[in-house]
C-alpha cells in the first residue's frame, strides 16, 4: 500500500495500481514518497498505470499527480518553488529568509538594473533615512560602519550591497525583468515577465515597494519649460547646478532634504509650498573612531542600541501618531513648534506655519532646513502654481519665478503597489478588480482568493516615521511561518477568507479614525473617502498579529 507522511497522499485506497519497476507491469505495492518520487510518477504514467487520489479515491491524471507531489527536502519537507518580486530591502530580506529555512529553489525579479529598490531609485543631493541607522538596519545584520546617526541613502545603498553579498543573494537575482503577470491555475502560479520569460512558484513573495511609481503633478504648461525638469526620484545626476536658478515644487521630506544639501550651490532655489509642513529637528552627529571600534569588537553593543531604539520608536512615536490626543504626541508637537521658531523673520515663519497639527502628514525630520530656507539665495513662495512656462513657474498672483531646473520632490502614488501587474487567482479573482477602488489586504499581507502570495510592506501597513525594515522582518517571518506549514504538507494552498479580510478592514477604518492623520489635513495618507491608509494600531499590537498566523482567519486548501 501507498504511505507518505508529508504530502497530502497518505494512505493507498484499495484500488491503487502501482508499477512493478523491473517489469513494467502495474500492481498493488507499497512506495514511501520522497526524493525521485516525481521521476517515479512520471514512469507509472508512461507505463499506463492508473494512480488514485488517497484522499478522495477519485483517479487523478499525472499532471495532478505531480502538481501535488514535489520533491522532498532532505528532512522529508516539500521543496517549495519560491519567486521573490523586487529587490528592495524587503525582497533581500525574503531571500535571506528563506535560505534559512532550508528553501534554496529561489529566484528574485527585479525591474531595475541594480538591488536596493528606493536607495537605488533615489539619488538626489540629501537623500537620507529620517530613522536612526540602528534601526534602518536588518537586526542580523548590525553595521558598524554607519559613519552618523542618520544614514544617508548612498550609505544605506552600499550597506544592502554588502548584506547581499554576504548572504550570496545575488546569485538568486534576475535584474531587467519585470513581472507583469502571475496567474494561478490551482496548482501553482505562473509568471510572465516584460522581457517575455515565463517562471513558477508554489509562493510568491511580493516585495514590489509602497514608493515606487512617481506621482507626477498635474502642472499646466510643464512641457513648454526649457529647462530640465525631473522627478526627485530620478533625479539627472549628471547635471551641475552650479550657479543654476533650481526651483523644488513640494515640501515633504525629499523636498527638504533637496533644499538643504543644494542650497550652497546654486545661484537661486525656489522652493514652492503648497502646504506648510512641521519640521522635528534632528541631531545627526557623526559616530567617532572609538564607537565604531566598539561596535566592531562587540555586536551585541549594536543589537542592544537596535532594540532600545526600537522600544524608543515602538513605544514614543508609533503608538504616538496613532493616537491624537497621546502626550507623547504632544510633545512632538511641541518640539516641531520650538524648531519653527528658529525662523527669524515673522512674515517668512507665518508662512512656513502649517495649519494642521504636527504629524497629520509624514513628519518631516530633518536638520538645517530652517537655516537653508533663510540663506540670502533662498526663496519660499507660498503662492499657488497657475502654469509652468518656458522660462519657470508662474505663480497665481501672475509673477514669473524664473529658474533653469525644476525639480519635482511631489512623492508617490502609494496606492499602486504590486500594479499594473496582472494577478488572477485560481477561481478567477482579479488583483484588479479586487482593488478596482482601493487597495484592500489582511493584515496588509494577503488578499482572498489570492493564494500563497505575500505581501511584504504591502498596503495599508505601518507606514509612519518608523523603520520599514523592522515591518519587513516581521512580516516575513510571518509569511513563512504559512509557508512552514505548506512545506509541512498541512495545507497546500493558503490564503485569507473574504470574512476575516473585511472584518479586518472595517476595524482598520474604525481605528484609523483616532489617528492623528484624520485630524484635518491632506496627505498621501489618505485614500479617495479620507481614510488613512496605515496601521492604526500600535506598533506592539502589529508585533501581536505578527507573532502567529490565525489559520482560522485562512481558506486552507489541500
Ligand atoms: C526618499 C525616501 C526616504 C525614505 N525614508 C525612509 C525612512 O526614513 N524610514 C523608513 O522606514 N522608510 C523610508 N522610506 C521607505 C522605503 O521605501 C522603505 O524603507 C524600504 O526601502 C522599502 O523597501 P521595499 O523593498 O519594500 O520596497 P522598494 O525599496 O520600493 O523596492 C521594491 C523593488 O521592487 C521592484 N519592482 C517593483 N515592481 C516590480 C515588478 N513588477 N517586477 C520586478 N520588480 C519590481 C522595484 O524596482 C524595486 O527595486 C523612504 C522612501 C523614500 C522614497
Amino acid at each position: 500500500m501507498l504511505t507518505a507522511g508529508t504530502t497530502g497522499w497518505s494512505k493507498a485506497p484499495p484500488n491503487f495500481f502501482g508499477r512493478n519497476a523491473a517489469s513494467g507491469s502495474c500492481g498493488d505495492y507499497s512506495v514511501t514518497l520522497g526524493h525521485g518520487s516525481t521521476l517515479w510518477v512520471k514512469q507509472l504514467a508512461t507505463r499506463g498505470c492508473r494512480l488514485t487520489d488517497c484522499r478522495t479515491g477519485a483517479w487523478a491524471t499525472v499532471p495532478d499527480v505531480l502538481a501535488h507531489m514535489p520533491d522532498l527536502l532532505s528532512d522529508g519537507r516539500r521543496d517549495l518553488r519560491f519567486v521573490v518580486i523586487g529587490a528592495g530591502v524587503s525582497g533581500i530580506l525574503a531571500v535571506i529568509r528563506l535560505r534559512e529555512r532550508g528553501f534554496q529553489n529561489v529566484t528574485v525579479y527585479e525591474k531595475a538594473s541594480r538591488l536596493g529598490g528606493t536607495w537605488h531609485d533615489n539619488r538626489y543631493p540629501g537623500v537620507a533615512c529620517d530613522v536612526p541607522s540602528v534601526l534602518y538596519s536588518y537586526s542580523f545584520a548590525p553595521n558598524p560602519e554607519w559613519s552618523r546617526r542618520f544614514s544617508s541613502g548612498a550609505e544605506i545603498q552600499a550597506y544592502l550591497e554588502k548584506v547581499a553579498t554576504d548572504f550570496d543573494v545575488e546569485q538568486s537575482i534576475v535584474y531587467d525583468e519585470e513581472v507583469i503577470q502571475a496567474i494561478h491555475d490551482g496548482h501553482r502560479w505562473h509568471l510572465r515577465t516584460d522581457s517575455g520569460r515565463d517562471d513558477e512558484a508554489d509562493v510568491i513573495l511580493a516585495a514590489t515597494g509602497i514608493f515606487h511609481h512617481l506621482f507626477m503633478p498635474a502642472l499646466d504648461g510643464l512641457g513648454d519649460f526649457s529647462g530640465d525638469v525631473f522627478h526627485t526620484a530620478s533625479w539627472n545626476e549628471s547635471l551641475s547646478l552650479d550657479g543654476r536658478r533650481v526651483g523644488i515644487v513640494g515640501t515633504g521630506s525629499s523636498a527638504v532634504q533637496t533644499v538643504g544639501a543644494i542650497v550652497d550651490e546654486v545661484d537661486a532655489l525656489v522652493l514652492f509650498q503648497r502646504t506648510a509642513q512641521w519640521v522635528l529637528p534632528q541631531n545627526n552627529n557623526v559616530y567617532t573612531d572609538e564607537e565604531k571600534a566598539a561596535f566592531r569588537s562587540d555586536p551585541a553593543i549594536q543589537i542592544r542600541l537596535h532594540d532600545e531604539v526600537s522600544e524608543l520608536f515602538a513605544e514614543g512615536f508609533a503608538n504616538a501618531v496613532v493616537d491624537a490626543e497621546s502626550p507623547a504626541l504632544a510633545k512632538i508637537a511641541q518640539m516641531c513648534h520650538e524648531n519653527l521658531l528658529t525662523v527669524t523673520d515673522p512674515d517668512l515663519r507665518a508662512r512656513l506655519t502649517p495649519d494642521h497639527r504636527a504629524a497629520c502628514k509624514r513628519l518631516v525630520v530633518a536638520e538645517g532646513f530652517y537655516d537653508a530656507i533663510q540663506r540670502p539665495n533662498a526663496s519660499l513662495v507660498s503662492e499657488g502654481i497657475a502654469r509652468i512656462e518656458t522660462g519657470g513657474v508662474r505663480t497665481v498672483d501672475g509673477v514669473l519665478h524664473e529658474i533653469d531646473v525644476l525639480v519635482l520632490a511631489t512623492g508617490f502614488q502609494v496606492d499602486q503597489f504590486l500594479r499594473p501587474m496582472e494577478v488572477v487567482g485560481p477561481t478567477g479573482v482579479k488583483l484588479s478588480e479586487a482593488w478596482a477602488e482601493r487597495p484592500i489586504a489582511y493584515l496588509s499581507m494577503a488578499v482572498p482568493g489570492l493564494p500563497n502570495l505575500f505581501m511584504v510592506n504591502g498596503p495599508n501597513g505601518p507606514v509612519g516615521n518608523f523603520s520599514l525594515i523592522e515591518v519587513a522582518e516581521l512580516q516575513v517571518e510571518y509569511s513563512l511561518q504559512l509557508v512552514d506549514y505548506i512545506a509541512a504538507g498541512d495545507f497546500r494552498l493558503v490564503a485569507p477568507s473574504v470574512e476575516a479580510t473585511e472584518s479586518h478592514e472595517e476595524a482598520r477604518i474604525q481605528a484609523a479614525g483616532k489617528t492623528v492623520w484624520a485630524t484635518g489635513c491632506k496627505s498621501w495618507y489618505l485614500d479617495d473617502r479620507g481614510v488613512p491608509m496605515a496601521w492604526p494600531w500600535s506598533f506592539r499590537e502589529f508585533q501581536r498579529r505578527m507573532s502567529t498566523p490565525d489559520l482560522d482567519s485562512y481558506v486552507l486548501t489541500n
